[in-house]
């Protein structure tokens, strides 16, 4: 999968369905199409049940609870949600938010737009070299004013997994509240008690072998009263987040949760390690002036590999490979200007450095013949 000739290694942008979740989508786009909020009739409370099962599960991956679930479109909703909502919310007073300088653009953007609109001040936690959360700097930031601490569980560009019961410590010394953007976790790393350290958490069924155009955010037991609605209407999901819950996504999204739970999701984290590792120590041996951005140990995500190739675009590479190679570079466009990764940038690459970087991210269905044939693939484009 997928079936075609270019070889897919961009998981970290999106996932293939899998084949089981989509089998157990299925039959609510067609059979159990009832809508789960007509409380009248049988149809109703069929897809009302379908829906509390799928919470119930993706709930189960993260050690929370079913009422702690809200379904929402994706994670850059989920994290808008959890960022203006309760910044807009009812524990007032607090006027400061911190972020790690790697974090998601819609995680930056949503404080953003809380400093220049709504009088917050937003402060950046700074990293290392590997992209770790400086907890030094983060201790000395943190006060008493601080109403949200967002970091995320595994970085998408780098795969840095952070250590987010530690930062938990920080911030509840505190009584800062923690948002985790956990959207690489699932594949990344073992979430099942990352509840535990967050108040609000937030995850992408695409990112998981699930469907897009669902997501949730975990709310933890008491916060809900305090997070502000971004989509008003019909007081679905307690009021967070009014609008039909798209059952049949919600139901991928809990099939897709199964899956990873447990050792089965273990099993498979080892099986796509090993692979990368293979591709690693296979393309920095052949060649040699390629290297590895980001953290070399177990704490990294393991199917990420972000390379460095000095001397070249990482776009143009990309460009020169196509159709062979779907891998992905850090760059953004704002404003019709391409910029350097502002992660690449944060762990202390110069820009240059950054445009010479690629993406290659490994999963499910990946396999060692094709993680083989990518350096070929490279080998025979790269310039000698
Ligand atoms: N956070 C992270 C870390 C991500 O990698 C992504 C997807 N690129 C998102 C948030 C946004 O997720 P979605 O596509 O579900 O909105």
């Amino acid at each position: 999968m997928p079936d075609s000739q270019t070889i897919y290694a961009d998981y970290q942008a999106t996932t293939p369905v899998d084949p089981r979740v989509l089998a157990a989508m299925e039959p609510y786009w067609r059979d159990s199409f009832g809508n789960p909020h007509s409380s009248d009739h049988v149809m109703g409370w069929e897809a009302e049940r379908a829906a509390a099962d799928a919470a119930a599960s993706v709930a189960a991956l993260i050690g929370a609870d079913a009422s702690e679930i809200v379904f929402t479109s994706g994670a850059t909703e989920a994290n808008n949600l959890a960022i203006l909502g309760l910044a807009r919310g009812s524990l007032r007073g607090r006027r400061r938010i911190l972020v790690s300088a790697i974090e998601h653009k819609s995680v930056l953007a949503a404080v953003r737009a809380l400093e220049e609109r709504e009088g917050f001040a937003a402060e950046l936690i700074p990293v290392d070299r590997d992209g770790f959360v400086r907890l030094d700097a983060l201790d000395e930031l943190l006060s008493d004013d601080v109403l949200l601490v967002s970091v995320m569980a595994v970085n998408n560009e780098i795969g840095t997994v952070q250590n987010v019961s530690d930062i938990a410590e920080l911030t509840r010394a505190h009584g800062t509240l923690l948002h985790c953007d956990a959207a690489q976790a699932p594949c990344g790393m073992d979430i099942c008690d990352l509840a535990d350290s967050t108040d609000l958490l937030s995850l992408s069924g695409h990112k998981m072998c699930g469907p897009k155009g669902i997501g949730a955010l975990y709310v933890r037991h008491g916060l809900e009263d305090h997070v502000e609605p971004m989509i008003y209407g019909g007081e679905q999901q307690g009021g967070l987040r009014s609008g039909t819950v798209p059952v049949p996504l919600c139901v991928g999204m809990g099939s897709a949760a199964e899956l990873l739970a447990g050792e089965a999701g273990a099993q498979e984290r080892r099986r796509i390690a090993h692979l990368r590792d293979a591709f690693l120590s296979d393309l920095l041996s052949r060649l040699p002036k390629a290297t590895l951005n980001g953290p070399s140990g177990a704490d990294r995500h393991p199917g990420n590999a972000n390379i460095q190739f000095p001397g070249t675009n990482a776009q143009d590479l990309l460009a020169s490979m196509q159709p062979m190679l779907a891998a992905s570079t850090g760059s953004a466009c704002t404003s019709g200007i391409p910029a350097p990764s502002h992660v690449l940038r944060a762990i202390g690459l110069a820009p240059e450095e950054a445009d010479s970087s690629m993406r290659f991210s490994f999963g499910r269905f990946s396999t060692a013949t094709e993680v083989k044939a990518i350096t070929v693939v490279l080998e025979d484009t790269l310039p000698t």
